[in-house]
């Protein structure tokens, strides 16, 4: 029976986590759980898998939590919710949205034999540094970002040196379709509508923008050790392949499958073994055709603007993954139009391309991610 610790518990990928530690009770017990504001989505959720320690954000809702299950051990609340990430555990699943995630996937390094990790801003951020920290913790990284499953289930044991490309695949997102001249005057509820998969918000407008894409091909450069050059991107508008690898002998590896998070998730908490799932199976001949194509990058330059990124070092990808993340939140606030984003990180990486030295640790990481946070923030408020 292995513990899991599920941060997040209560967005998209939390929730299906949920299902799946409920769905395979002999196999897994829910040892911490940690959500932020929806008190009463995490009520549920503790009822259902009784966990012996929670985190949340509000002090009230800690209090409202012990007063109501007295078999917890401990609710971190306030500042102290990080700690509920530090808790010791077989597997870490870090599922907190955006740059905040980060913070809890640092806190299980060291502290868990493995991070079943979601949120791919820790490693754009953290890069080297959250690597380096995971393999002198003995923390294993298992990416559950469905096309790094992918990667990982099609490389097996193969060594970096018989692999030739990664090949990324790209739903193309709400707007794959648009005409690029409307791309400007587009809508937040617009943009929140993805073709294949039911994601949290800044993930959605992120695959709209093909900017979850960039954040991708970083993200599978340090997870794989894989340089960005080597890394590909292709429309495949069914997300039925989940990504490929690509071997020097010219042999090319995919994984298939329904698009359903519950799928990567499994993986990562059972990786070597696999278990049974309930999972609705995959029919190729009732999909009957999958399609491939070319990404406009000329509309859609989120991808040609993380390769600068990941090109420039730490301060280039953390401003890149900043400025990004409050574009959008100013996008969904119609603060900003949705093709202002690419102009903000277009300016933002300009600077911060300029400053080569690399952030040493996690307090240089911090410290980066806060200046670039009160520089856009101070811009996109006075607009
Ligand atoms: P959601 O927006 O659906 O959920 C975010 C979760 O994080 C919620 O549980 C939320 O709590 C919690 N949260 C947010 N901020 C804080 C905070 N400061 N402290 C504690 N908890 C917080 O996001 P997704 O599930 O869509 O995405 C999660 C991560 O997984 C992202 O990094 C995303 O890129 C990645 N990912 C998601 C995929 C998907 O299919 N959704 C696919 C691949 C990767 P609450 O709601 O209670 O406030
Ligand atoms: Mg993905």
């Amino acid at each position: 029976m292995k513990s899991v610790s599920l941060i997040g518990s209560t967005g998209s990928v939390g929730r299906s986590a949920c299902d799946v530690i409920a769905g395979h009770d002999g196999s897994f017990r829910c040892k911490t759980l940690v959500f932020g504001r929806n008190v009463n989505t995490a009520l549920k959720q503790i009822e259902v898998l009784a966990p012996e320690y929670v985190g949340c954000i509000l002090p009230e809702h800690a209090e409202l939590i012990t007063r109501k299950f007295p078999f917890i051990k401990e609710v971190f609340s306030g500042e102290a919710i990080y700690e509920a990430a530090a808790v010791d555990c077989d597997t870490v699943v870090s599922a907190v949205s955006g740059s905040a995630g980060a913070r809890f996937s640092f806190a299980a390094l060291g502290n868990a034999s493995r991070i079943a990790l979601a949120n791919k801003e820790t490693v754009v951020m953290g890069g080297n540094c959250f690597m380096d920290l995971a393999r002198a913790g003995s923390t294993e990284i298992i990416p559950v970002d469905s096309e790094h499953c992918a990667i990982h289930q099609c490389l097996g044991s193969s060594s970096r040196e018989e692999v030739r490309s990664l090949i990324l695949t790209a739903s193309g997102g709400a707007f794959r379709d648009m005409a690029p001249s409307d791309l400007a005057s587009v809508t937040p509820d617009q943009a929140l509508v993805n073709p294949n998969w039911d994601m949290g918000a800044k993930i959605t407008v992120d695959s709209a923008s093909l900017v979850n894409k960039g954040l991708e091909l970083m993200e599978a450069s340090f997870l794989f050790g894989i340089p960005g050059d080597s890394i590909r991107t292709l429309m495949h508008r069914q997300s039925i392949i989940h990504s490929m690898v690509e071997f020097v002998d010219g042999s090319v590896t995919a994984q298939l499958s329904v698009p359903d998070m519950r799928l990567p998730i499994l993986y990562a908490l059972t990786y070597p073994r696999r278990e049974y799932a309930s999972l609705e199976r995959l029919d190729l001949a009732a999909v009957s055709r999958l399609d491939f194509g070319e990404i406009d990058h000329a509309s859609f330059p989120g991808i040609r603007l993380a390769r600068l990124a990941l090109q420039g070092g730490d301060a280039s990808r953390i401003a890149f993954n900043r400025v990004n993340e409050e574009c959008v939140y100013a996008f969904l606030e119609k603060r900003i139009g949705f093709t202002d984003i690419y102009a903000y990180l277009e300016k933002y990486l300009d600077k911060y391309s300029a400053m080569t030295e690399n952030a040493g640790c996690y307090d240089d990481i911090v410290k980066m991610d806060e200046m670039v946070y009160h520089e856009i923030k101070g811009e996109l408020i006075g607009l």
